[in-house]
């Protein structure tokens, strides 16, 4: 299923960033349109010119922030942006929108970030007892107070003095006067990746389906540990941390990048497909008549499930793309309005038919039960849950929101337990090693701590995760 039904998930973020282009904010604000599946909450741009930081960020989608006549003003040849659905820092509050901006002794700053802080917390209230004041609930303010901190000469440098004290994940771009900064934590959990525009100018963003829309040329990802600096004496790149086993999180192939991207060389839609041919091996349905994607996480994975079993590929539910995050359900007349509103069975496909319903991840369960509730409804005569990803049975730490470990359903069910619950004929998931085989054929490089419970980062005490946890939920 996908972000917009349910409100309570939180997005991974994108952030874009372009540094010598006379439209750099104009090129972003394209940027963060390809990134907008990375975050629906908020969406911002700030750009320099003439030593002037200008700003325009807004609650919503990209679409609805920026206007035509506030977009014209940001004018300069270099922005960064940022689209968000909170980690840590909670949602709703205006003061939690990206990228940050603030006045230091050393001159102005902008910051946006994609990531969690495993101990920002810690570290935030370290910098309150010095007298720090923070404006936002976001861990990428700590940061920027440790980066405005730094005695350390350049701006590189503080921002790498910065960096060195914090533990977690990010995928950054930090711009001051003059240049565009980005740096990927030294495991590389976040993808992110460097570009060329047609005029020579450079662009930074989360994912490569950015730099296709706005004509760039891929030049490489940011590597894990690496911070890259471009100004007017053109790109440098160094390596300021310890190396670390890269640990790109895997979700992002299940789930979070969009189909066209290329992360680590790997183009995320053909994962998803040969994940779904490898889940048709591991878990065939003799009975089945056809295969029907939920909507649109599920699709490249039941394609690949149905040319592998030779089986009919069918679009058995209908979704309705305009559906905005705000909308109201009626509390008593019409039920499991918020998944009705957005999909609908195809019963004319339906109906009579043995079903294999695919999709991407079984987290606290709740859509899957309505979708496979959904589907029977519409006369189908079994209905096999096949799901493209292990048993999430981990929270994650590293940027990725997904609930406390009590509410994920497959951390205190058996399989079993779960098909019951989500009311399926028979449900089975992706195994690990079927994962690894499929995603890149390589095992080691990958975060699967959702799946695996093996946290690449240190976390934090346990008192110190409650705090964290509690400061999400603000
Ligand atoms: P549920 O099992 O009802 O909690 O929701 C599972 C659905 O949410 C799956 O269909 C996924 O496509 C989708 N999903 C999984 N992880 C996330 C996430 N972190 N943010 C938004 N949607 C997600």
């Amino acid at each position: 299923m996908t972000d917009l039904l349910d409100d309570h998930f939180h997005d991974a973020c994108g952030v874009c960033g372009v540094f010598g282009h006379p439209e750099a904010a104009n090129l972003v604000y394209l940027g963060l349109y390809a990134l907008q599946h990375r975050g629906q909450e908020s969406a911002g741009i700030v750009s320099v010119d003439e030593r002037m930081f200008l700003t325009n960020r807004g609650g919503g989608l990209v679409a609805d922030v920026f206007r035509r006549h506030e977009l014209a003003t940001l004018k300069g040849q270099q922005a960064i942006g940022h689209v968000r659905y909170s980690t840590a820092g909670g949602s709703i509050s205006p003061r939690n929108r990206q990228p940050l901006v603030v006045d230091t002794a050393y001159g102005g700053m902008a910051m946006a970030h994609n990531g969690n802080l495993v101990n920002g917390v810690p570290m935030r209230r370290q910098l309150e007892r010095r007298g720090s004041i923070f404006q936002s609930t976001m861990d990428t303010e700590v940061i920027v107070h440790l980066t405005a901190l730094s005695r350390r000469k350049t701006f590189p440098e503080r921002l790498v003095e910065a960096l060195g004290q914090v533990q977690g994940s990010y995928a950054l771009l930090a711009m001051n006067e003059q240049c565009v900064i980005a740096a990927r934590d030294p495991y590389g959990v976040r993808p992110l990746v460097l570009g060329r525009l047609e005029n020579g100018g450079y662009v930074f963003s989360s994912e490569t389906c950015a730099l296709n829309l706005i004509g760039a040329q891929f030049v490489r990802d940011v590597e894990p540990g690496e911070v890259v600096m471009i100004g007017p004496d053109g790109l440098e790149s160094f390596f300021p941390f310890p190396a670390r086993e890269r640990r790109l999180c895997i979700f992002e192939y299940i789930y979070f990048a969009r189909p066209d991207s290329i992360i680590d060389g790997v183009n995320v839609y053909a994962s998803r497909k040969s994940i779904g041919m490898r889940l048709a091996q591991e878990h065939p349905v003799p009975e089945a008549d056809l295969v029907i994607p939920v909507p649109d996480s599920g699709v490249p994975a039941a394609l690949g499930f149905a040319q592998a079993a030779g089986l009919p590929f069918e679009l058995g539910i209908i979704r309705n793309h305009y559906v905005g995050r705000t909308f109201i359900e009626p509390q008593q007349t019409i039920r499991h309005f918020g998944v009705k509103i957005k999909l609908n069975p195809n019963a004319h496909i339906i109906a009579g038919k043995h079903v294999v319903l695919v999709d991407d991840s079984i987290v606290r369960g709740t859509t899957s039960r309505k979708i496979v509730k959904m589907v029977r409804d519409a006369g189908a005569k079994s209905v096999h849950l096949r799901i493209s990803s292990p048993p999430t049975t981990h929270p994650c730490f590293y940027g990725i929101d997904t609930p406390t470990q009590s509410e994920l359903l497959a951390a205190l069910h058996t399989v079993e337990q779960m098909r019951e619950y989500v009311t399926a004929d028979s449900l089975a998931f992706l195994s690990m090693e079927g994962m690894y085989a499929t995603v890149n054929g390589s095992r080691t490089g990958y975060c699967d701590a959702c799946f695996s419970g093996r946290y690449p980062i240190p976390l934090p005490r346990q008192e110190e995760n409650t705090q964290l946890s509690l400061l999400q939920e603000t």
